[in-house]
């Protein structure tokens, strides 16, 4: 994208966003009560994640990897620069709001998976100027490159950390080249989009079928049949800051 038209992206950016104003704020302010900004019909994407067999592979980062393959996230080392769409941290960190006194250590003292957590009330698009990030229908909080204006109020806005800006070019730093990917550029927010280029396509995302323990299972929480709603009523579950009303729709069973 050309200096130019980001420049006047940005200003009309910040222009809509003045005049959403108050109304913005309140918005914003009501979301702890509100559960959902447009309920979804049909299909409603989830993840369910089992923190327990994500830990029988010591070390494993085939989904990272496999992400990181399919949609051309550059691996840049200094740490202030990551671009992460999945990635794992602390079980204290992820969930700072679950006491989990009789979870088993070993799950606890071992580090979670994380991503976009797609919720189903996601305060990122409401505050992006450009609507540069929007849930779709089945839930799904998608992105348009071609349309972030770097301003970083979704990365300011979404709680969980689940967006990277691009502080410099990506593109020196992709290591196998996927062509039917786009790339992006210096200035731009990325972040996982739950693959919706291959689940448009009936396929599972691409973390989901690395996945040789089959950890991680992606469905439709709204079939009552789905193996999400299967396992959402067989084993607990928790989610990430539950308190904030986000409503994320990714599961942990622990
Ligand atoms: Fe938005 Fe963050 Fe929720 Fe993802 S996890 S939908 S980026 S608020």
């Amino acid at each position: 994208m050309g200096e130019d038209r980001r420049s006047f992206l940005k200003l009309a950016g910040l222009a809509a966003l003045c005049a959403a104003g108050k109304s913005s704020l309140s918005r914003l302010e009501g979301s702890a009560e509100t559960t959902s900004v447009e309920a979804p019909k049909g299909v409603r994407r989830a993840m369910v994640v089992d923190l327990v067999k994500c830990l029988e592979k010591d070390d494993c980062t085939a989904c990272t990897e496999a992400c990181r393959r399919a949609h051309n996230v550059p691996s840049i080392p200094d740490p202030k620069h990551e671009v992460k769409w999945i990635w794992q941290e602390r079980f204290r960190d992820v969930f700072p709001d679950e006491e989990a006194p009789f979870a088993a250590e070993a799950l606890t003292a071992r580090p979670a998976l994380v991503f976009c957590n797609h919720c189903d009330n996601p305060p990122c698009a409401r505050v992006c100027p450009t609507q540069a990030t929007w849930k779709r229908p089945d839930g799904i909080v998608m992105m348009d490159w071609h349309r972030c204006i770097g301003c970083r109020y979704c990365m300011a806005a979404c709680p969980y950390g689940s967006r990277s800006f691009n502080w410099e070019d990506p593109r020196p730093h992709i290591k196998a080249l996927n062509r039917d990917f786009p790339t992006r550029t210096k200035g731009v927010v990325e972040k996982c989009t739950f693959c919706d280029e291959l689940i448009d396509k009936g396929q599972p995302p691409a973390c989901v079928a690395a996945c040789k323990e089959k950890a991680m299972t992606f469905g439709d929480l709204n079939d009552p049949g789905s193996e999400v709603r299967r396992l959402l009523r067989s084993r607990f579950a928790i989610r990430r800051k539950p308190g904030l009303g986000t409503q994320p729709e990714i599961y942990y069973l622990v």
